[in-house]
């Protein structure tokens, strides 16, 4: 279905990113994927992906906290595999913390990694997809794009920034075949989450099993994390020719949280 295009997905060495990079290979795509971790198991991802699916794979050790780095991956991406068809803006960090106890260092660095990296790679990408008359960005935003939570008020922030982004972008694109849209995933069981848990539990002077079932899942009617292959299997969608008159759309993937 993708054969022929070719997808970056930022902060894809791990969780959601990873399995939107894998879904993607398998419909033919060539990848960039982009993040931090061991070196060797990023190589090992890399060529997992060249191998398990037919496709051309590159890495990219870029910080989404540094625009210019980004700038450089995106121009890297269209100079080694001719195009950037895709773009998933994913790479994101959280920290929970009291407003009046939050560091403002961290701040700083969720609003750059979880919004303005997008604005980043959205204005280098825009001009080569207009230029082909095709193109998809797709935002991993979060729940929390719609609605907020105690303790997250940079992630909050920043979720809700992508939203205002995401819509402006589609609206300006609209005549070009580009379609720009989020993904708002509820909980998904991936290192993200499992690294807040001590956070919260230390914020609000909880156990571990309080900190699942009475913060994370209590938001979640269903009562169960969403998987990130329901994610990925959502961004081939959005990806495909099939979803060219879904743009600015917010979409929650969140087992009935933002219904509530
Ligand atoms: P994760 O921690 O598994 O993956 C985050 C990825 O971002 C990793 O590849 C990491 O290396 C990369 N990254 C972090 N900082 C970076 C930087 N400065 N430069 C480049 N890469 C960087 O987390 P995840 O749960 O897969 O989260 C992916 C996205 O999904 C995030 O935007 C997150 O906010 C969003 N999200 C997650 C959940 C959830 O419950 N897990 C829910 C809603 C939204």
């Amino acid at each position: 279905m993708l054969k022929g295009k070719v997808a970056l997905v930022t902060g894809s060495t791990s969780g959601i990113g990873l399995a939107i990079a894998r879904a993607y290979a398998k419909q033919g795509a060539n990848i960039v994927i982009n993040g931090f971790g061991d070196k060797d198991a990023i190589e090992k991802e890399r060529s997992g992906i060249e191998s398990d699916f037919g496709v051309k794979a590159l890495y990219s050790g870029a910080d989404m906290s540094k625009g210019d780095q980004i700038a450089a991956m995106v121009a890297d991406a269209q100079a080694k595999l001719g195009s950037l068809d895709i773009l998933v803006n994913n790479a994101g960090i959280q920290f929970v913390s009291p407003i009046e106890d939050f560091p403002p260092e961290k701040w700083d660095q969720i609003i750059a990694i979880n919004l303005s990296a997008a604005f980043h790679a959205i204005r280098a990408a825009v001009p080569g997809m207009k230029a082909k008359k095709w193109g998809r960005i797709i935002n991993t935003a979060s729940a929390h794009a719609l609605v907020a939570s105690p303790f997250k008020s940079a992630y909050v922030s920043a979720k809700h920034g992508i939203a205002g982004l995401t819509k402006t972008v589609a609206l300006e694109t609209a005549t070009f075949g580009i379609t720009a849209n989020a993904i708002c995933p509820g909980y998904v069981w991936t290192p993200l989450v499992e690294k807040q848990i001590p956070e919260t539990m230390a914020a609000r002077n909880m156990t571990k099993e309080q900190v699942i079932n009475d913060v994370l899942l209590h938001a979640q009617p269903t009562k169960q994390f969403v998987t990130v292959e329901e994610i990925a299997n959502l961004a081939v969608y959005l990806a495909s020719d099939s979803a060219r008159s879904i743009t600015g759309a917010i979409l929650p993937i969140d087992g009935g949280w933002t219904a509530a």
